[in-house]
């Protein structure tokens, strides 16, 4: 499978050649491995693939990764999801969302 990231060497948005056993990471427009991705697993093709939109896609760690390998929490989670998506998806009111679930967190954690 391919996989849509930007290169972290050349700076350009590049498919990746990648499969379950995948360990270096070649760009192919600048033919050099990233370093980032190098020794990573591929990502699974659920995690890849994005229902609804490419929002994430061109960012080079995925919010969903980021969540999963820290244990981040539920609503921890979606203040990072929300927060990494407004710019690209809806705006204004995915900060509101953001917010909303800090609001949560302090009523359940802090009151
Ligand atoms: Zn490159």
């Amino acid at each position: 499978m391919t996989v849509e990231r930007r290169c972290l060497v050349c700076g350009n948005i590049t498919l990746f050649e990648v499969t379950e056993n995948t360990r270096e990471w070649v760009c192919a427009t600048c033919g050099k491995i990233n370093p980032s991705y190098a020794g990573m697993m591929a990502p699974s093709i659920a995690s890849a693939e994005q229902v609804g939109g490419d929002h994430y896609r061109n960012m080079p760690i995925q919010p969903i990764d980021f969540i999963h390998k820290n244990n981040i929490p539920f609503m921890e989670g979606c203040v990072i999801k929300y927060v990494c998506r407004h710019r690209a998806k809806n705006g204004k009111q995915d900060i509101e969302k953001a917010i909303h679930f800090l609001r949560m967190l302090i009523e359940k954690e802090y009151s």
